[in-house]
């Protein structure tokens, strides 16, 4: 089974939830796709050794001397990664996207392909039985969509996934999610929580998976704004993690809540098996 835990935004837990959700459970294989700013590792701490491998894109170079000027590839980019300067045509390869459609319709066949290193994969196979894999996107590059797309071809059948995906409802949040067999969206019952809560139900809705909400920093008298909202769309509200100082202590010294409060590993694991 593939799980990814998402979050409308960023700085609602959602590392949190995934990385105690994989050390309570068995036969884990962790991906951190937040490649922006990976960050589960402070929780999870792998040691990567040597184990690292550079990941690399296709960016266009083109031949002035067969180009024409004819436009055609500066207008066919959706991203505005060419530009014509006199007779010229300028790439910007941060903002290529990859697609190859430049290439494709060049009626001169004056562009051909470079590689360009976009970031890098690390991984440890075993801390203590998890596997884990994060991506790191190399800063000033605008898509990280490679280096999702290349961790998750390490993807074993045989194993329990869960991804981390990136904050937020774009692209990359996408590319984590759409291969998932469950969607798992974690909140905070704050007014800010549950209108990024909504971004989330509309992506897993529109890729068409089954979702449920975990309330992080949970409070009783605070939990209506979010429970009200589930139970009008009848979204099922998996677990509560509540607004605790002892998880914000453990949380700020980088330890899973799981390995103090063991009783949570418990509740963790219901999750998982009611799914
Ligand atoms: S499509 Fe080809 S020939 Fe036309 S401007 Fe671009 S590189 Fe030059
Ligand atoms: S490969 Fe695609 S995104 Fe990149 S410059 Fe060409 S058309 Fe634009």
């Amino acid at each position: 089974m593939k799980i990814t835990v998402l979050s409308g935004k960023g700085g609602t837990g959602k590392t949190t939830i995934a990385t105690n959700l994989a050390l309570s459970l068995e036969n884990v294989q962790f991906f951190d796709t937040d490649v922006e700013e990976p960050n589960s590792y402070l929780f999870l701490k792998p040691d990567f050794a040597d184990n690292e491998q550079t990941v690399w894109r296709k960016v266009p170079i083109i031949e002035q001397s067969k180009c024409n000027s004819c436009r055609k590839c500066v207008d066919f980019c959706q991203y505005n990664a060419l530009a014509m300067l006199g007779d010229e045509v300028l790439v910007y390869p941060e903002v290529c996207h990859s697609c190859g459609g430049c290439k494709h319709i060049c009626p001169q066949d004056a562009i051909t392909e470079e590689k360009r290193s976009v970031g890098k994969i690390n991984w440890d196979l075993d801390i203590d039985g998890l596997e884990y894999w994060q991506g790191e996107l190399t800063i000033g590059e605008a898509s990280s969509i490679p280096i999702i797309s290349k961790i998750k071809k390490e993807i074993k059948d045989e194993k329990l996934v869960i991804i981390d995906a990136p904050p937020g409802t774009t692209c990359p949040t996408i590319e984590a999610t759409i291969d998932s067999d469950y969607a798992i969206l974690v909140t905070e019952p704050t007014p800010f929580g549950l209108h990024d809560l909504k971004m989330a139900v509309e992506l897993v809705e529109d890729l068409d998976k089954p979702y449920g909400v975990i309330i992080n920093r949970s409070q009783q008298e605070a939990d209506g704004i979010i429970q009200d909202y589930c139970k009008k769309n009848g979204i099922p509200i998996l677990l509560k993690v509540p607004f605790k100082r002892q998880i914000a202590k453990l949380y700020s010294e980088g330890i899973p809540f799981v390995e103090e409060l063991p009783k949570w590993k418990d509740k963790f694991r219901e999750v998982i098996d009611n799914l």
